[in-house]
């Protein structure tokens, strides 16, 4: 509870507390445990971001389902994208003619879930969505359609539940918008 404490210290707001949170996921889950009934679908958890909101949704669908899981990198310890997406872990099995749907915490660019869109379908995947805990549609430069997503958002650099800034903050229970004055400075 000290440690919290102290992380709450660095936020500007709370944008939405873990039973919003755990509403929405649920909400999820349940819609796509009708859209996906009668399939299996192969669920990728891109780390380590999504971790958390996954652990949560793949609780929420009541379907035979399988897990995977890749990690890409194009932020480092800053607040802006680089730009240029590195595949850090790949998927262990074949996803040839599975229906797959990629975990994401947070579309914000566009350009990480282009990226990793291509490589999925580029394996002969039968179908592909895409789930997003939070959109940023102001923000977007790639052309995407995110299939499901839980809360659309303003622009704002936002930290808990899975997603960091510099590593920290990811195992905060709600979602909040970080004070800028934690990332002045930065390149
Ligand atoms: P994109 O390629 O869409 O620009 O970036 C997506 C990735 O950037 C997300 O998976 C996430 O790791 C990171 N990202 C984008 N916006 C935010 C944000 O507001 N907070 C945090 N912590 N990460 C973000």
């Amino acid at each position: 509870m000290e440690n919290q404490r102290t992380l709450y210290n660095d936020l500007d707001s709370i944008l939405y507390t873990r039973e919003q949170l755990q509403e929405a996921v649920s909400a999820l889950g349940a819609r796509i445990t009708r859209d996906y009934a009668g399939k299996k679908p192969v669920l990728v958890c891109i780390l380590k971001g999504a971790s958390v909101f996954f652990c949560d949704l793949i609780r929420q669908i009541d379907l035979p389902l399988e897990l995977e899981f890749m990690a890409v990198s194009s932020y480092g310890a800053s607040t802006k994208s680089s730009g240029e997406v590195k595949l850090v872990k790949d998927l262990d099995r074949s996803i040839l003619g599975r229906d797959v749907i990629i975990v994401e915490d947070i579309v914000d660019s566009g350009m990480t879930l282009n990226f990793l869109k291509k490589s999925l379908i580029s394996r002969g995947a039968a179908s592909l969505r895409i789930a997003a805990l939070m959109d940023k549609p102001a923000r977007r430069v790639a052309p995407l359609t995110v299939d499901y997503s839980c809360f659309e958002i303003p622009d704002a650099f936002v930290v808990g539940y899975g997603l960091d800034y510099n590593e920290l903050y990811r195992n905060l229970p709600d979602v909040g918008i970080l004070s800028p004055r934690i990332y002045a400075g930065e390149e």
